[in-house]
């Protein structure tokens, strides 16, 4: 975990620096989240929400309503608001739109200067970054046809195991051993889950195990294809699931960092874009 700048947004609201702040606005519409991030001088974050709705939905909207309330800011007050991820092109509020890419490298560099390989697991992609020791991007390759390896596919097994999502990453800690899922397609990979538990399955938290092993090894095979550069960094929802990341590091034999923000690379990547830009 990294050190970030922050700031005392209530200080600012309250002082004459309010004028010197120019602040931005980054929307990520994702297939199955919004983040929206609120910069000031496209330097430090001021607000950040997530809503767990994405692109087609009344996410988005729900999304800056809540995060303007917290900024207690109104549209009108943006120097800049961008939009990117899968749903950018139907945001009103958003005077630029900006590609998935761009902005979940510029917000990965942000979150940890200096990270050269990002693998980012969202709920419905999965996608690994290679980039320049200057934080360019240099190279990319991407999982969005099936829903092995993503978001997705721990969502579908979490409702069999009858848990949250945010519950994986605790439970897989319990494990003492691993029960692999030999089948890749979620379909079949679900059926396989529901036998194990048919059958009596010793230890769900071994399941779990095998669960984020079976993501684990779809996005090292993606990440090798690109060549493995330390620092690693992990982003999207998945991020937040601790037993992905020790799978992780498990199958590439490398630290993978991350970031309790890692979830909003994408927004806070926008947000910086629209400081650039205003
Ligand atoms: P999108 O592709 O819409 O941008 P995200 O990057 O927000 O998606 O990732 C969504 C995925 O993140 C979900 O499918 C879920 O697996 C995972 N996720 C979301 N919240 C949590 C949490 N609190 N704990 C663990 N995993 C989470």
């Amino acid at each position: 975990m990294w050190a970030q700048p922050t700031l005392d947004f209530k200080r600012i609201r309250e002082s004459s620096v309010m004028n010197e702040h120019a602040f931005t606005m980054g929307i990520d519409i994702g297939s199955s989240t919004t983040k929206c991030a609120i910069m000031a001088n496209g330097a430090t974050i001021a607000a950040q929400v997530v809503v767990p709705a994405g692109a087609g939905t009344s996410g988005p909207s729900r999304a800056i309503e809540e995060v303007l309330g917290i900024a207690s800011l109104k549209l009108g007050e943006f120097a800049m608001i961008a939009a990117t991820g899968y749903g950018r092109n139907s945001s009103k509020e958003a005077a630029l739109t900006v590609s998935e890419l761009s902005c979940h490298t510029k917000g990965a560099v942000w979150l940890f200067p200096g990270a050269r390989t990002v693998i980012d697991i969202g709920g419905q992609d999965c996608k690994a970054l290679s980039i320049s020791a200057e934080g360019q991007l240099v190279n990319f390759v991407m999982n969005d046809k099936c829903a092995a390896g993503t978001g997705r596919f721990i969502e579908v097994m979490a409702r069999i195991l009858e848990m949250d999502v945010s519950e994986m990453g605790a439970t897989d800690e319990k494990a003492t051993g691993r029960i692999d899922i030999s089948s890749t397609c979620t379909v079949f990979a679900e059926s396989e889950v529901i036998s194990q538990l048919s059958q009596g399955v010793g230890n769900i938290s071994d399941l779990v195990a095998g669960i984020h092993r079976s993501v684990a090894v779809r996005a090292a095979g993606l990440a090798r294809r690109l060549g493995i550069e330390e620092p690693v960094m992990m982003t999207g929802g998945v991020s937040l699931n601790s037993g992905v990341i020790r799978a992780l590091e498990h199958e590439l034999g490398v630290k993978v960092r991350t970031d309790p923000l890692a979830q909003y690379a994408g927004a806070i990547g926008a947000a910086i874009y629209a400081y650039d830009n205003c």
